[in-house]
């Protein structure tokens, strides 16, 4: 029978790597809830309109990456792409704004994006996204920066390195957008495709060609940063500065532009040169007409998203065991089966992890199943045990074993519980 398997580029995320994964979120949360962040959920299932409407409709992911689809009521809804549009999306339909500013949340999900799966690629991703609404200040987006470093290194990343630069408002980019197009017309010959229709539709976003030959004529594009009006340099001017209290070291990147429309002002990158192509970790910037573009009031705000799997790829020697059970009961006889399965509730219940085999191998099975599982005591309950009214408890590491009389359940449990914890 042919034999069905995932969608290319959907990953099955395995019991092995589950512990590593839940330790980084756990320290992505701890860090998140310090810098005074609450968590939302959110669906991964939105309308279209709302990608459309709050990515941009000229953008990469709103014309070829998104999974969108018409429902069986005719609705047209898309896999979320990215978080931040939700996020938006809620904080406007819940009257967020009424709430005590900054109003801070993140999130952390699976994101889906139809692009070609390769190494730091997929077509569902999971992504840590925080954002912090009701708050201007430049020394916030110095803050979101800090707290996304500490917390790709709380999860061993090393190596960061942090690009950053200011897109400006709608004021300072509108003459730049019509500068770079006419650069762009200059070198239309030699540009790709993709490049050549962006310079008519959307000139920033040829900036984020990945195509080399593109990239080596950006170099010579005017940029963004001769052209910030005055308030735009003096908020980028505070950024810097507040990098620099907090002892962050950052490169200036004039080229970096973003792959989604609405970002304002600060943009930064987080790359880790050991990912190889796929090496930016994180990502995010400020975004302060996006809520009221989407017909919430006008909020500025700003956020980052990080990426699971790549901040996985650089979580370095971070080493989490799964420490295996501490009592592996090993019974011998149906009799015997039965009472394991009683203990063993009675053992769990009272904090100790306990596997019990019910499988009726062998002893020696039995004791091989339990050095695989690297429990650190076994307790034998064969027909002599339970006619003898005791039990054998080996201590799998040292070898020794001591019998436990017993005359009922409980008095067993406690005994065990005793043997097992002092
Ligand atoms: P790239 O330039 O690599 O395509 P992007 O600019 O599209 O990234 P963002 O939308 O800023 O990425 O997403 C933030 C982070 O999410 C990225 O830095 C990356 O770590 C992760 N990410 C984005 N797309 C994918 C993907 N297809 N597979 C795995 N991780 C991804
Ligand atoms: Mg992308």
């Amino acid at each position: 029978m042919k034999i069905i398997q995932a969608v290319r580029g959907f990953k099955d995320i395995l019991p092995e790597e589950t512990p590593l994964w839940r330790e980084l979120e756990e320290r992505a949360r701890r860090i998140l809830t310090s810098y005074g962040f609450s968590e939302i959920r959110l669906p991964i299932l939105e309308r279209t309109e709302l990608f459309a409407r709050g990515l941009g409709e000229a953008t990469d992911i709103v014309e070829k990456e998104m999974y969108t689809f018409v429902d069986r009521g005719g609705q047209s809804l898309t896999l979320r792409p990215e978080a931040t549009a939700g996020m938006v999306r809620a904080f406007i339909e819940h009257g967020f704004q009424a709430r005590p500013k900054p109003l801070k949340l993140f999130t952390l999900g699976p994101m889906f994006r139809h692009e070609r799966p390769q190494k730091g690629r997929l077509r569902q991703f999971y992504q840590v996204d925080a954002e912090v609404f009701g708050e201007s200040a430049p020394e916030m987006d110095a803050e979101l920066v800090g707290m996304t470093l500490e917390i790709l290194k709380a999860g061993g990343a090393r190596n960061l390195r942090l690009e950053v630069n200011s897109l400006g408002c709608p004021d300072c980019r509108a003459p730049y957008r019509e500068e770079l197009r006419a650069f762009l017309r200059r070198h239309q010959e030699v540009l790709c495709e993709d490049c050549r229709q962006r310079m008519e539709r959307n000139p920033l976003r040829a900036l984020d060609c990945k195509r080399r030959s593109c990239r080596e004529i950006y170099q010579e594009a005017p940029t963004l940063s001769d052209y910030l009006c005055g308030p735009c340099t003096r908020h980028y001017q505070g950024f810097l500065r507040g990098l620099s209290v907090l002892g962050i070291t950052y490169s200036e990147n004039p080229h970096l532009v973003r792959g989604l429309d609405y970002y304002t002002r600060t943009i930064f990158e987080i790359k880790a040169p050991e990912l190889g192509a796929q090496d930016t970790v994180a990502a995010g910037g400020r975004y302060d007409g996006l809520v009221a573009a989407l017909g919430g009031p006008d909020t500025p705000a700003v956020g980052l998203a990080i990426g699971m799997e790549r901040w996985l790829l650089c979580a370095g020697p971070l080493k989490v065991s799964s420490p295996g059970p501490d009592l592996f009961l090993a019974p011998l006889g149906e009799e015997a089966r039965f009472m394991a399965l009683e203990l063993s509730q009675g053992l769990r219940a009272r904090g100790l992890r306990v596997e019990a085999d019910y499988s009726g191998r062998s002893l020696k099975a039995l004791l091989r199943q339990a050095d695989r599982l690297q429990a650190a005591r076994a307790l034998i309950l064969g027909e002599r045990e339970i006619a003898e009214r005791e039990a054998l408890v080996r201590d799998l590491r040292t070898g020794k074993q001591i019998k436990l009389p017993f005359r009922d359940v409980p008095d067993l449990l406690n005994r065990l519980l005793i043997e097992i914890l002092f």
